[in-house]
């Protein structure tokens, strides 16, 4: 097993590829923390998503615990992170997954829908990063893989927000990862492809027109058009980078963004 020992927190962690980071972590051995803000963009609770991660965890063999935690908000951050070294006793893989997207042109943008993907999907990012590395640096070791997306590097029409924030974590994660390198903290970016996640049904009735894609079979009518393979990027592909950047097997990558797309960009 890989992570024997180790202890991962997955922000983002009560649904889609959050939830699959979970358990392909844990199947390597690693302890999870477990962390959501418990509500999906229309408001609905979601604590019964992560109470489940926990059991399936459990179920597993490792030590599990849920987080609920809004990663754009300072307080909430500091006290998660505290929270994982009270109850697991240390941090050494930190995924930052938890994201959300929304759609408008620019000129028709409210400014606080700007103001909200920005403090997800960036700032969210940051803190988590601010508030686990003090513990990464002093026991000399860390992994942490921030999720982008393709459009962190290749941009799209009404997505002017969260292109903003993805391309800047990429900015980010090549920043950090040259500020901690001299503790042994790997510092990467993932660019999934579409991946069949409730976000990714939310683009459908966005993109679809303006692709000319029926938005009934949107997705798969997308992953044949436009990966090179023309086949489904799923939950699973994704996992597996996860997994062999939170591992030594990649010691010597830092700063880089891996697209998992099938080669649509
Ligand atoms: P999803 O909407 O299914 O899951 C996102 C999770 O993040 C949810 O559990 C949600 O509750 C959580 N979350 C949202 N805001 C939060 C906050 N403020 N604090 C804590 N948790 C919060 O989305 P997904 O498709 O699984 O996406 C996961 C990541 O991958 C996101 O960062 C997304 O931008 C990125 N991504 C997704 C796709 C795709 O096609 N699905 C493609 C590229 C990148």
């Amino acid at each position: 097993m890989k992570f024997e020992g180790k202890v991962a927190i997955i922000t983002g962690a009560a649904r889609g590829m959050g939830y699959s980071h979970c358990l392909f972590l844990a199947r390597e051995g690693a302890d999870i923390a477990a962390v959501s803000r418990c509500k999906n963009t229309r408001g609905d609770e979601l604590s019964e998503n992560l109470k489940k991660v926990i059991s399936e965890v459990q179920k597993l063999g490792r030590r599990a615990i849920g987080i609920k935690c809004d990663v754009s908000k300072s307080g909430e951050v500091k006290a998660m992170a505290e929270r994982v070294l009270a109850e697991l006793g240390g941090i050494d893989i930190l995924v930052n997954n938890a994201g959300i997207e929304e759609f408008h042109s620019v000129a028709e943008m409210p400014e606080d829908e700007w103001d909200q993907v920005l403090d997800i999907d960036l700032k969210g990012v940051f803190l988590c990063c601010k508030y686990a590395l003090p513990y990464m640096i002093k026991q000399k070791s860390g992994k942490i893989i921030n999720i982008s997306s393709i459009f962190g590097y290749q941009a799209s029409p009404y997505v002017s927000h969260y292109c903003a924030a993805k391309f800047g974590v990429v900015g980010f994660t090549q920043s950090l990862a040259q500020e901690v390198a001299k503790y042994n903290i790997n510092v990467n970016a993932i660019g999934p492809g579409p991946v069949n996640t409730d976000m990714a049904a939310q683009e459908a009735p966005v993109f679809g027109p303006l692709l000319g894609i029926p938005t009934e079979n949107y997705f798969e009518e997308c992953c044949k058009r436009f990966t090179l393979f023309g086949r489904e990027v799923t939950v699973e592909d994704v996992s597996n980078a996860v997994v062999w950047l939170a591992s030594e097997d990649s010691r010597n990558l830092t700063g880089q963004l891996i697209l998992v797309d099938g080669g649509h960009v």
